[in-house]
């Protein structure tokens, strides 16, 4: 049942999606759009979208042993499941492409070797260090994104790769905007472009980050994208693996286990109760905790819903599980991020606290507590 409180907060009936989350719609039933994309996967012709991946490999199959898709990864499960599909089982050449993180974690990076050791072509791009750490605190401090250079790289320097491989598909695993609630210009359409990824993934702030950055231009070429002419003339197919099959990242972690070499963190990663997700660099835990503070949501909830919707866990454990780990501050990484930003903790605070949303937190002694529980 949808339930108000005094901030007229809404979760959803059936996972713990929450009304502040960007883009989300909830039916009559209560229920958020992830949930009834979840439905609907159930019934949905997948034979027939199996079709529609089998006419796009044909389309960029290539015989003469040059890459024919890309495929970026990180040695996390997706990546891994997707790359592991289109070597193996359908017959393609990927390359697969890491662009790697500011704060990579120990096993993190053995999950990556571990998978490109089980036998793929990749390449591993370094955009400047320095470039990245500030285009990383611009995007912390006016975006809210504590990792937003690497978010620009990971899709600026795929594309650049792309065009100049002249590779063009890219795929991506799951459509985080259908997969979880949100934007759903996708979930009937499975190529998109860079307008949309500007748009959605960068959240409009592209331009502003990078000009506020100050970083100089010859230093930004892994984070500027290809221009519209090279876009045209490449003709470059972006995707996502989770239009065409019944995405469970379940199954991925389990694929990417037994055959690429895939392993979990020991103990729950923080600020959430899994194990087996996003273990490849430490600004997640803060990109995750900033989401909290933004809108009320953390990794916990967000672990919980994919648990509920793939029919693993009753919504009421998923509601005692988000009231016990949801939000925790990322303690354990404080001084690797102080170190990293180059910055003091008071105007590292001051960024949280820009952050933090007033209708739903207030702050007792020095830590952002929530105003409201949730139901
Ligand atoms: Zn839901």
């Amino acid at each position: 049942m949808a339930q108000h409180n005094k901030l007229d907060l809404r979760w959803c009936s059936h996972c713990l999606s929450m009304s502040t989350r960007p883009r989300i719609k909830f039916d009559e039933r209560g229920w958020c759009n992830a949930c009834q994309w979840a439905e609907k996967k159930r019934t949905l012709d997948w034979g027939s979208r199996q079709k529609e991946l089998h006419r796009l490999l044909d389309k960029h199959r290539r015989i003469d042993g040059r890459f024919d898709c890309l495929v970026p990864v990180s040695g996390g499960k997706d990546g891994s499941y997707v790359a592991y599909n289109l070597q193996h089982k359908y017959g393609m050449n990927p390359l697969t492409v890491t662009v790697a993180p500011a704060l990579p974690l120990a096993l993190g990076e053995e999950n990556l070797k571990a998978f490109v050791g089980s036998g793929y072509n990749h390449v591993s791009i370094n955009p400047d260090p320095n470039a990245m750490r500030t285009l990383n605190r611009t995007g912390f401090i006016e975006m809210g994104f504590p990792y937003y250079g690497w978010l620009i790289a990971i899709q600026a320097a795929v594309l650049r790769l792309a065009v100049n491989f002249g590779i063009a598909l890219i795929f991506y695993g799951e459509d985080g905007e259908v997969e979880y609630g949100g934007s759903t210009e996708t979930d009937e359409n499975p190529i998109y472009d860079v307008t949309y990824m500007k748009k959605v993934y960068l959240e409009g702030g592209y331009d502003k980050v990078l000009r506020e950055s100050g970083v100089p231009a010859n230093k930004l070429g892994f984070f500027k994208f290809p221009s519209d002419t090279e876009l045209v003339d490449s003709k470059i197919e972006i995707t996502h693996w989770s239009y065409f099959e019944n995405w469970d990242p379940y199954r991925s972690y389990l694929i990417a286990k037994e055959h690429c070499g895939l392993k979990e963190a020991e103990g729950a990663n923080a600020g959430t109760f899994t194990n087996f997700a996003q273990n490849d660099q430490a600004l997640y835990a803060l990109h995750t905790y900033l989401m909290y503070l933004k809108f009320g949501f953390g990794r916990a909830n967000q672990d919980a819903s994919i648990e509920v919707r793939r029919g693993a866990m009753d919504r009421q454990q998923a509601v005692n599980l988000v009231r016990l780990y949801d939000g925790q501050f990322p303690q354990e990484f404080l001084e690797l991020y102080l170190d990293y930003y180059q910055i003091t903790r008071d105007p590292f605070d001051a960024v949280l606290d820009r952050w933090a949303n007033r209708e739903l937190f207030a702050k007792s002694n020095g830590i952002w507590k929530p105003l409201f529980t949730v139901q």
